[in-house]
């Protein structure tokens, strides 16, 4: 890498130490040199960066970010705080068994709690109006293992009936098809606004004494004694050194450390325009989470349908396909508010990363790099404890 540059000019001849030539004296001898840099301002690299805080009180730490404001998941979410939906458990205690579905579980669990210990529920708009899934005909075998699901359940929430079989009136009063044939409540989970929790994170980074560089783009990190970040932004290219750098920009870690197994799968999510008379509140999930639906006052968010071509999925672009936005609105249409009036007023999609067994990756990418990842689609709940995980692991 070249650190110093040497400038030629036709009258005198000077040496310019500072690693871009964007950059004054003052600026380089402010802002290329921290103790601490964290890649991504979304709701990892933010919680890392206030965790940082707590373990190195006088450290100096920046977070250099790409977009204006986070551009990731974070704010491109559903807003679940949720920790299990019914068959999504099941299915996780049938792929992986009892104890890993229990960890999945656990943390999720775990990391809501210590969210909204970090940001008051009123910041963020929390709602704990219970996260449900609704079953179909071909889902009915599911409610046999409602006492397995409460058991394992109970080992996190410490409630032996966390999952509750809505009553046919319950059921009924909420407005949905036919089609749907029970519905599981999970009384412990809870939405929020993702677009407020991402604001609330910047302002407890800032008032921690954490900068944060919006607008400038890590394009390769190098460790040479030190971390070294190569930087692009608007006006250039700079350089910031650090004694960690760590790597909370989600799916997108593979373009700077290849050798992570983690996966892009993309969300395309829409939003309809007010319901009159809208019967239900809370979060939903059908099919084991892969469609999920919540009220926004009332309006309705829906999302999901990777499921429907994975391969089409798995990539970096933004965008929507005809084929999961036809899935999204007929499943609006004919089984959440059947024979009801509405447009689409929003539609949007977001990134996520999955590793191959749905477990986090926290751990050193080099001496001076680490890499703190994992969310499988469940950051808004995991977030702040892979922060806490990747925190205990650097020294400054
Ligand atoms: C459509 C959708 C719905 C979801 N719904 C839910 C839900 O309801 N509940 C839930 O728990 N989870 C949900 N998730 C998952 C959750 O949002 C993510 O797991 C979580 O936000 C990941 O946080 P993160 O900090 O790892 O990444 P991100 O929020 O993606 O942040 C990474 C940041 O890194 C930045 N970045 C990337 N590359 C660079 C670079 N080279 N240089 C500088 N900056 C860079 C990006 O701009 C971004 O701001 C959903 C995700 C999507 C996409």
């Amino acid at each position: 890498m070249k650190i110093a540059q040497v400038r030629h000019m036709s009258i005198t001849t000077f040496h310019a130490v500072a690693d871009s030539p964007i950059q004054s004296y003052w600026e380089y001898t402010a802002f290329t040199e921290v103790d601490i840099c964290i890649v991504g301002a979304g709701i990892i690299g933010l919680s890392t960066a206030l965790e940082c805080r707590e373990k190195f009180p006088s450290a100096n730490i920046t977070i250099v970010e790409q977009a204006p404001h986070g551009h990731g998941a974070t704010t491109r979410n559903a807003g679940f705080a949720c920790f299990g939906s019914a068959t999504e458990l099941l299915h996780d205690v049938d792929a992986f068994g009892h104890n890993h579905a229990f960890e999945i579980a656990n943390e999720r669990y775990l990391g809501l709690q210590k969210l909204l210990q970090r940001c008051s529920p009123e910041s963020i708009k929390y709602e704990h109006l219970g996260g449900a899934e609704l079953i179909r005909a071909s889902e009915l075998h599911m409610l046999d293992r409602l006492s397995e699901m409460n058991a394992l359940a109970k080992e996190i929430t410490g409630d032996s009936e966390t999952y509750v079989l809505l009553s046919k009136e319950e059921q009924e009063s909420l407005g949905f098809s036919t089609a749907v044939k029970a519905v599981i409540m999970n009384k412990h989970e809870g939405q929020l606004h993702s677009g407020h929790l991402h604001a609330t994170l910047e302002r407890l980074a800032r008032e921690a004494d954490i900068r944060i560089e919006f607008g400038s783009k890590v394009m390769s990190i190098q460790d040479d004694h030190q971390a070294i970040a190569m930087i692009s932004c608007p006006i250039g290219d700079y350089v910031l050194k650090a004694k960690a750098i760590i790597l909370a920009n989600n799916a997108s870690i593979p373009l700077l450390a290849s050798e992570f197994p983690i996966k892009p799968g993309r969300g395309q999510v829409i939003v309809t325009s007010p319901i009159e008379d809208l019967s239900f509140q809370g979060a939903y999930h059908i099919e084991e989470g892969f469609y999920y639906f919540r009220s926004l006052g009332n309006r309705i968010l829906l999302g999901g349908g990777r499921n429907l071509d994975f391969q089409t999925e798995e990539t970096y672009e933004f965008g929507h396909t005809d084929l999961v936005m036809n899935a999204l609105e007929t499943l609006l249409r004919d089984i959440i508010i059947p024979g009801k009036e509405y447009a689409i007023d929003y539609a949007w999609s977001g990134l996520m990363g999955f590793t191959p067994n749905k477990k986090p990756i926290v751990s050193n990418v080099s001496d001076h790099v680490y890499c703190a990842f994992g969310c499988n689609g469940m950051g808004v709940a995991l977030g702040s404890r892979i922060a806490q995980s990747i925190t205990q692991l650097i020294t400054v």
